[in-house]
């Protein structure tokens, strides 16, 4: 009879430890990204809420045009106007 040692411990991966560690970082990263994008997004509505309160939802907070129930609906934390909210993500573009 033979004593029988194995190689590789049961359950461990014989892939290198520096990839795997790297996959998981990048993961770590995107989870942390879309995190922080939940994190916005919560912090639109709960102003959207505070602006309901206010009485001043629905109009942008840059000129206080009503903003359309078209653009509401689909985002309703939306705060500026549809000019402006291209103006702040596109700035540069000139118009017209
Ligand atoms: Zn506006």
């Amino acid at each position: 009879m033979s004593d029988d040692v194995p190689a590789v411990p049961a359950g461990e991966s014989p892939a290198a430890p520096t990839g795997a560690a790297a996959d998981v970082a990048a993961e770590r990263a995107e989870e942390l990204a879309a995190l922080r994008r939940a994190q916005d997004d919560l912090a639109d509505v709960d102003r959207a809420l505070a602006r309901l309160d206010e009485g001043t939802y629905g109009t942008c907070e840059v000129c206080g045009v009503a903003i359309a129930d078209e653009v509401l609906a689909p985002a309703p934390a939306t705060r500026t106007c549809p000019e402006h909210t291209g103006a702040a993500t596109a700035a540069g573009t000139a118009a017209g």
